[in-house]
């Protein structure tokens, strides 16, 4: 599935297909047409691939059982909720999420958005969250989260990644008042996001938010002035370990809590985000991923040789399917998602 949207030549609303008149908002509906956005999962329609059923047996043509799986009341298969696999292309943004091949549902969940006047240089924004599998319902908490965040990072008044990250921990902690008592361990999940702004005066600027171990890099080439580098730390107990002299990396991180987070977004965690921006003096990709793919992949210039000849040969959404096959080929062993930004000046081929 690909959302594939050029940028709004709208002389009709995308929702209402009302004619619009050149206003930002459509008169109709109220349609905000300078913003687009991708990354939710579409439940496949069309008979079940089980048994060949329509599914016009139920109300909404498939059942759900105790554990609250869709499945197709005729044959009991399973049917994908259009989480498997999910791509989102925004042309200035690209993602892909997996649900790898060992677990049983992606817990993974991805937003992204441009915001654009017809004339005007785009404002980015992109959320990767990666939701706490020993929770009930983690992929409920990285949908919330995700989807929060990119809300107030396209917000009409401005980009602001601390009211992102507080907005994506309230939905995620509302999950729960929302619940009736029915999570015996409410979901959590981690968060990064990123806003790229054009900055007309002062250059383009990124600021990256995050909480948890769910990654921001930044990819140059070898000799750009600003190096390939990861800029986030994760909020891991490894990493805190290392941070502090405590131990050694070593040690730290053959300790079966190596892995374990710090901080997320939900019940008893810590929800306050550590924030850093850069202005990137040239160009490069910003990329955001869940550690599906960096517990593989975790060099930043061994991503950026990855990462920047695919940018050249298809873009930024062959950047994200590239790394995601990489983390499958090696292993896929949890949900992988990786959310691609090229940073100009690139031109149409991704060359700089
Ligand atoms: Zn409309
Ligand atoms: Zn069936």
């Amino acid at each position: 599935m690909s959302e594939n949207t050029s940028a709004p030549a709208a002389a009709a609303c995308p929702r209402c297909r009302e004619p619009v008149d050149g206003h930002r908002f459509c008169e109709n509906c109220g349609h905000d047409l300078w913003l687009r956005r991708g990354g939710a999962a579409r439940a496949p329609s069309g008979p079940c691939p089980g048994c060949g059923a329509n599914g016009t047996n139920t109300p909404n043509g498939f059942g759900v059982d105790e554990a609250g799986e869709d499945y197709c009341s005729t044959c009991g298969i399973r049917r994908d909720d259009g989480t498997e696999h999910i791509e989102a292309d925004l042309g200035q943004v690209a993602g892909v999420s997996d649900r790898g091949l060992v677990h049983a549902h992606n817990e993974d969940a991805m937003a992204v958005g441009v915001l654009a006047a017809p004339d005007g240089q785009a404002l980015v924004a992109a959320v990767v969250c990666d939701g706490v599998s020993t929770v009930d319902a983690p992929e409920l908490a990285s949908r919330a989260g995700a989807d929060a965040a990119l809300e107030r990072l396209l917000h009409p008044s401005g980009p602001d990644m601390s009211k992102a990250v507080e907005e994506a921990a309230d939905a995620v902690a509302a999950l729960v008042d929302g619940s009736h008592g029915h999570f015996r361990n409410p979901p959590s999940c981690t968060l990064v996001a990123a806003v790229v702004d054009p900055g007309p005066e002062d250059g383009v600027s990124i600021t990256v938010g995050w909480v948890g171990d769910s990654r921001a890099y930044w990819l140059a080439a070898p000799d750009a002035a600003e190096p390939a580098r990861l800029l986030t730390v994760d909020h891991s107990w490894a990493t805190e370990m290392i941070n502090s002299g405590t131990l050694d990396a070593e040690t730290a991180l053959a300790d079966r809590r190596a892995h374990a987070i710090t901080r997320w977004l939900g019940a008893g965690g810590e929800p306050h985000p550590e924030i850093v921006t850069i202005r990137p003096a040239g160009p490069g990709l910003l990329l955001l991923c869940s550690d599906g793919l960096w517990n593989y992949y975790p060099g930043a210039e061994e991503l950026a040789e990855v990462a920047l000849s695919t940018l050249a040969r298809g873009g930024p959404v062959a950047v994200a399917r590239e790394l995601t096959t990489i983390a499958l080929n090696a292993g896929g062993r949890d949900n992988v998602t990786v959310v691609a930004v090229p940073v100009g000046p690139w031109d149409e081929r991704g060359t700089p």
